[in-house]
């Protein structure tokens, strides 16, 4: 059997053939997904439901053009706000969509995931505190189906304004969650510098929420990885590309142990390189050689086309990595995981037993 192409990468150079031992591997070791926004797990089918379901302006065709991933991807944000504005009018909806990507993470290795969710955009429909007690629900539906745990990170949609921000969090503040454990940031990088949000990580922080943000994403600039890191606190980073533009701020980021929560589906860089480039000049790889912790997530997985396991295996499969540093990895992954100690060592002992007893039975590559 011949490995599939996950993601619609490019073919690469060091592109390994895998068998399918291999690709079973990659579905099976135990691990945590840290870096995955609710409302780009949506499959096509229930994105169709739920357009029916609002009586939403969007027809068929541009739900299926939403879904087309194309040899030069464009973003999907503009799919994020067609469900904010016209289809997510109730929080019911958010229920059902994290359910089901429990279902379908746990079915790809995932024991623990953090979402990602903006209350932003969806308020003109309801308020946060229902929105956050409806993903709950599928939290605790999810869990008790699949035996697979889920917790929250709402973030700030960083096109809107600070005030806005600072709403997002005094709601959290107002309406705390055992299940609701750090404060994110995302949407268009561009023009939005993460500094012009400081009050809002400011009082997070203070009510001591954990921190994450998206940041040296789109070529931007690797200032905003050292505004995240020096400035507001972040615990980790989703993406942080360009700090390999500033090898001083890549040592710094070493010295903090800050752990970085990667794409390799990333659409910047697969739109922007050649594919003859992509995987040889990919930043993931020069964040390794410079000894940055990193570990792949899969982001916006339907919109993607890519599950958890498949984010993983691109690392290995097209990316050039070790299974040594792939096991790195799932260290990396466990720390940056916003759970307790005891937990820690838990899933240390175990996911890493298991790693490398699923290891030990691969067959020899080719
Ligand atoms: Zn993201």
């Amino acid at each position: 059997m011949r490995s599939t192409n996950p993601g619609f990468v490019p073919d690469s150079p060091l592109h390994r053939e895998l068998s399918a031992p291999w690709l079973e591997f990659f579905e099976k070791f135990p691990r945590a997904e840290l870096h995955c926004h609710l409302l780009g797990t949506i499959s096509r089918e229930t994105f169709m439901d739920l357009v029916r379901e609002s009586e939403a302006p969007v027809t068929e065709e541009e739900v299926n053009e939403f879904f087309t991933r194309g040899e030069k991807p464009v973003g999907v944000l503009r799919i994020f706000r067609a469900l904010e504005e016209h289809i997510l009018k109730k929080p019911e909806m958010l229920r059902r969509i994290t359910v089901e990507h429990m279902a379908s993470a746990r079915e790809h290795g995932v024991r623990y995931i953090e979402f990602f969710w903006n209350w932003t955009g969806l308020k003109r429909h309801f308020s946060y505190e229902a929105g956050q007690r409806a993903i709950i629900e599928g939290l605790r539906e999810g869990e008790a189906r699949y035996g697979i745990v889920g917790r929250l990170i709402p973030s700030i949609d960083r096109e809107a304004s600070p005030e806005d921000a600072l709403e997002l969090v005094n709601e959290m503040l107002a309406h705390p969650a055992d299940e609701t454990i750090g404060l994110g940031i995302d949407y268009r990088e561009t023009n939005h510098e993460p500094e012009n949000f400081w009050k809002a990580f400011l009082l997070a922080r203070a009510a001591g929420l954990h921190i994450t943000l998206h940041a040296g994403e789109f070529g931007e600039h690797w200032r905003n990885v050292e505004t995240a890191m020096d400035l507001l606190g972040a615990e980790r980073i989703d993406h942080g590309y360009t700090i390999t533009d500033n090898p001083a701020l890549m040592r710094h980021a070493r010295d903090e142990n800050v752990i970085f929560a990667v794409v390799p589906t990333n659409s910047y860089y697969l739109r922007t390189f050649t594919d003859e480039e992509w995987a040889i000049r990919h930043p993931i790889r020069a964040m390794k050689r410079a000894g940055l912790r990193i570990f792949p997530n899969s982001d916006d997985p339907t919109m993607h086309h890519v599950n958890n396991a498949e984010s993983w295996r691109i690392m290995f499969e097209f990316l050039g990595f070790s299974l040594e540093e792939i096991r790195e990895m799932l260290v990396n992954s466990i720390d940056a995981a916003w759970v307790d100690e005891e937990t820690k060592i838990r899933w240390s002992t175990e996911w890493l037993d298991e790693f490398d007893r699923l290891a030990a039975e691969l067959p020899k590559l080719d």
